[in-house]
């Protein structure tokens, strides 16, 4: 057991969150020390993973924010590598691109004359006979688009992401996520198209548009969160890697934090004036000591875990989109992201295209626990099945397996949060919950910051005078609007929930 010098502020975890508060409070000349579980990576979910020259992202990170404050930030950390990329992605269904969002002409075209007229009929009949009370995911669809384009669409790769039924997810998930989208509203949009007289980016379809383009830097999202530790470590504080949480308590008379540590065999101790936490909720309850009243609403979170075998083929690339859904039933992979679309520099040669095949798992099951050399084979296949690409071209392969990618919204969710978050900010002034899963939302990087940057103004004012929790996430923020068009959200993040069993 070793005593560390003692800090102003423990942080746990150097992900976006947790740097963005290191960094904040550096500049504003606190001491900081933060540990990070990873004994390589800083980023966590936003890292960038590299192999021999190759780089991976986890999930492909766009660069967008429609809050000012965390542009700047980015810009400020990251002042020369950002490059601007076009956005492209579409579904690949039985051989076939489909643009996303759908194009109906495009659609029906793609999907032959035989199929789109059942697709037209089964439309018919959910018009005609719509079902008056759509309680899942699948009511809703159907009732939208009718049951041929809803199983071809919208079930196989919900399923996959999500890892439960459409008939047992929520139907106000499909209402939000879909929100305005109608295959008439498809078919006239398709039809604009082909005239040319849809206007330019952002105002096509009357659903929320994607962004055309995006900000990356050229060398992925890790490049920006090594420039943040590097910029704390220059301002004299310190990041340590390979250092997990072990216990946390707080010694009643001082009101000061005893942050422990373990760092290989060796454990140290860290003495805090405050604790920023952006690990998991349910893993930062079993480490306070004593051990919180809601220890089982914390216990109770669960997750969605991720994970990406990149492979490396002589080739040209697979295709010009930065990734693609796949709708196909027969393979497990949900997405294949295409590494040079995101930026040349995340591929060192030219004559090899580079793709990363994302699986949606739960940490445990048969995905997750295969080895890397069967999931490497499975990718190949894979591939192989969809017609993307020859298993003789394939020369390489690396995984990145991402626990915890996804908080799980479930029944109990947001009332085991609410528990939690009640007792500790009762109870303890000083110990701060921020970011994705250290808040248990389904942040993205913009909303994990800004909660760290509130977090910093709250330390600094000796009170909380800003509400973290009202950081609100939002899916479609990604998807339209202006970038650092204003300084707070404050809508409501699409996610799906589970139904409660029928009564
Ligand atoms: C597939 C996918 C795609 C995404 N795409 C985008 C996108 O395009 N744009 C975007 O802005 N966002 C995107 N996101 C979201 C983004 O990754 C997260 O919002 C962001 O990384 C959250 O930051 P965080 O610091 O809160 O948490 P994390 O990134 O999870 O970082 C937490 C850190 O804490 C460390 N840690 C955890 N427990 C401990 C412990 N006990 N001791 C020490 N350290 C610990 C972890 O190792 C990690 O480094 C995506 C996410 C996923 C899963």
């Amino acid at each position: 057991m070793r005593d560390d010098q003692a800090v102003d502020v423990a942080i746990i975890g150097a992900g976006p969150a947790g740097l963005t508060a290191a960094y904040q409070l550096t500049k504003a000349g606190y001491s900081v020390t933060v540990i990070e579980k990873d004994p390589v990576y800083v980023g966590g979910i936003s890292r960038t993973v590299e192999h021999e020259g190759f780089r991976f992202d986890i999930g492909g990170h766009r660069f967008f924010s429609k809050s000012k404050e965390v542009v700047d930030l980015w810009n400020e950390i990251l002042p020369d590598d950002f490059i601007e990329r076009p956005r492209m992605s579409r579904i690949y269904y039985e051989g076939k691109f489909y643009s996303y969002p759908l194009r109906g002409f495009e659609a029906l075209m793609n999907l032959g004359l035989w199929r789109s007229a059942m697709c037209m009929l089964s439309y018919a009949k959910a018009k005609a006979f719509p079902n008056r009370n759509p309680r899942s995911f699948e009511d809703w669809v159907v009732n939208q688009f009718g049951h041929k384009l809803y199983s071809i669409f919208f079930k196989t790769y919900t399923e996959k992401v999500w890892g439960m039924p459409c008939d047992e997810m929520s139907a106000d998930w499909a209402a939000q996520r879909i929100k305005g989208l109608s295959l008439g509203g498809a078919v006239i949009d398709g039809l604009k198209r082909s005239l040319g007289l849809n206007k330019a980016k952002n105002d096509g379809m009357a659903v929320k548009t994607l962004l055309e383009t995006f900000r990356y830097p050229r060398q992925g999202p890790g490049m920006m969160w090594d420039a943040a530790r590097d910029k704390v470590v220059a301002g004299g504080n310190r990041v340590l890697m390979g250092t997990a949480l072990h216990q946390i308590s707080q010694d009643q008379s001082s009101g000061r934090w005893r942050v422990s540590a373990k760092c290989g065999d060796e454990t140290l101790v860290i003495n805090a004036g405050h604790v920023i936490s952006s690990a998991p909720m349910r893993e930062l309850a079993g480490r306070i000591h004593p051990l919180p009243a809601t220890l089982p609403n914390a216990l109770d979170l669960s997750y969605r875990d991720f994970l990406t075998v990149a492979l490396m083929i002589r080739s040209d690339d697979l295709f010009p989109d930065n990734w693609i859904y796949i709708h196909d039933p027969r393979v497990q992979v949900g997405r294949v992201q295409n590494f040079r679309s995101w930026s040349p520099e995340m591929v060192p040669d030219e004559k090899l295209a580079c793709v990363g095949l994302e699986y949606f798992c739960f940490e445990g099951d048969g995905l997750w626990a295969a080895s890397d050399d069967d999931l490497i084979a499975l990718a190949t296949k894979e591939l192989a099945t969809l017609g993307l690409a020859d298993p003789a071209t394939v020369v390489g392969g690396k995984v990145v397996r991402q626990e915890k990618a996804y908080p799980v919204y479930d029944d109990a969710y947001k009332a085991n949060v609410e528990e939690m978050r009640a007792e500790l900010e009762a109870k303890y002034p000083s110990l701060h919950m921020v970011g994705r899963n250290g808040m248990h939302r389904y942040n993205n990087q913009d909303h994990a910051m800004m909660t760290a940057m509130l977090t910093v103004r709250n330390i600094e004012a000796g009170t909380r005078v800003y509400d973290i929790w009202a950081v609100n996430e939002d899916a479609e923020y990604h998807e339209a609007g202006t970038e650092g068009e204003q300084a707070a959200l404050a809508s409501v993040r699409a996610v799906p929930e589970r139904l409660k069993a029928a009564a």
